[in-house]
């Protein structure tokens, strides 16, 4: 132990060198606690170096709604559908899928709409909490909205329905117009039908610059960096002493497993089988866009959104089902430019540089933050699924709680591992 006389200073050991693992190690050691991270690469280049960069307040529901099932033939039939399945893949998947589809009726979308706002909504001002001392210009957050695009009518009223649910549970969203709209997306062609504004959400202007500044101030005050793959655990009547890595064993006190879609091996491991799967996305930066896009924007209907960075423009999203192992395939990221022409025809996509990640799901759309049902002293933090990004300052304070077991700020009964 760190300090003998106070329980709560831990000795922590984070896997994972993410947003997420990235929060919770720093909001421990703000707390206190010692801590070491072990990533296989360097702070923030898994997942969270490509999302779309949105902290989403205003998203308040899964992934999975009434009559999600119907669509399951079209996602095998188009690879570059803005949700597809790689037909390969589908018996490995099939188990979360019915899970998902389960997870999809009416009553289960209000209950886990109910949970998903409980922390989507506080996403920002954890962040704020997190970084408050850290000066306004070395931030790479901004907080300047999100935009719901409807590129034409139809996708107006598709909207109104996840709109109403939003406002439901205290969104504030303005509705805009085309000339509104024109104001914030000066280059916008004539596929613009409305828009709803989330005044609210924030954006990062470089997901990679959040995680490095995080990982910048846990070194700057005393925690560890170790760069190896972990492999798997000594593990002892009370829970794992040792983490086995390819460059040799630590020893550890808690642990927190927050590896991202790459957990699911290290929780079996440490006893617990989640029903933990990965929604492929890819991205495409351009460093030269010639557009303006004052505000990010998601495209609810072409599984997309458009984010003004530091370095470019960033076209990012679809969900691709295949797993962790397969090859990317990039004419997924040329289909995101594709649509994103239509959007904006003046679009220029030169030194354009394609990616993939893995996000990391589970088929209820929440994240497992939670202590092991196994051992007292490993939790875990991941499933973020989309929003990774967005829950992960708030992720680090539900998790401090639990390790250092405070009283609960938020309810993190429906995080907990032994919901499946
Ligand atoms: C295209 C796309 C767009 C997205 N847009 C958004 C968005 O706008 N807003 C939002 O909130 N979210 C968004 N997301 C989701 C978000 O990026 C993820 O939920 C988030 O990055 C997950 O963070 P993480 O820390 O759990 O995982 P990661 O960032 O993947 O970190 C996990 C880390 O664990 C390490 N690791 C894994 N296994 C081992 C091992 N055995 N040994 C050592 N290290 C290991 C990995 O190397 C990695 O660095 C998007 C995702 C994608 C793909």
């Amino acid at each position: 132990m760190t300090d003998q006389a106070d329980k709560s200073l831990h000795d922590v050991t984070v896997i994972g060198a993410g947003i997420v693992g990235l929060c919770c190690a720093r909001t421990l050691q703000r707390r206190g606690c010692t801590v070491t991270v072990i990533d296989r690469v360097d702070p923030g280049m898994g997942t969270s170096y490509g999302n779309a960069g949105v902290f989403s307040t205003s998203a308040v529901m899964p992934e999975g709604k009434p009559g999600v099932w119907k669509k399951v033939p079209g996602w095998l039939l188009d690879p570059l559908g803005p949700l597809t399945i790689r037909p390969r893949y589908l018996p490995r998947l099939t188990p979360w899928l019915l899970r998902f589809i389960a997870n999809s009726t009416p009553r289960r979308v209000e209950e886990i709409s109910r949970a998903l706002s409980s922390i989507t909504f506080p996403g920002l001002e954890h962040y704020r909490a997190l970084l408050d001392d850290v000066p306004d210009d070395q931030s790479p957050i901004r907080r300047q909205g999100c935009l719901y695009l409807s590129p034409n009518p139809a996708d107006v009223a598709a909207a109104k329905a996840d709109n109403e649910t939003r406002r439901r549970r205290g969104v504030a969203l303005e509705m805009l117009g085309p000339d509104e709209i024109r104001q914030l997306l000066p280059a916008i062609g004539p596929e613009m039908a409305g828009g709803a504004l989330a005044t609210e959400s924030g954006h990062a202007v470089s997901p990679l610059a959040l995680s490095q500044l995080l990982a910048a101030w846990i070194e700057a005050d005393g925690g560890r960096f170790i760069r190896a793959n972990v492999t798997g655990f000594a593990i002892g009547a009370d829970g794992p002493t040792h983490v086995h890595t390819d460059h040799g064993n630590a020893e550890i006190e808690d642990l927190v497993i927050a590896a991202g879609a790459f957990s699911k091996p290290l929780a079996k491991i440490l006893g617990n089988d989640l029903p933990l799967d990965t929604e492929r996305g890819y991205h495409m930066m351009l460093p030269q866009p010639n557009v303006e896009v004052r505000v990010p924007m998601l495209i609810s209907s072409l599984g997309f959104g458009v984010t003004p960075m530091s370095d470019g423009l960033r076209l990012a999203g679809t969900v691709e089902f295949g797993g962790v192992e397969a090859l990317p395939n990039y004419a997924r990221a040329e289909a995101l430019l594709t649509h994103a022409k239509r959007l904006f025809p003046d679009l220029n996509d030169s030194g354009k540089e394609p990616w993939m990640g893995h996000r990391p799901s589970f088929p209820d759309s929440l994240p497992v933050i939670s202590r092991s049902s196994r051992f007292n002293r490993v939790f875990y933090a991941f499933g973020h699924g989309h929003l990774g990004l967005s829950l992960g300052a708030v992720t680090g304070r539900i998790m401090a709680d639990l390790l250092q077991d405070r009283p609960a700020e938020i309810d993190p009964t429906p995080f907990r591992a032994d919901r499946f």
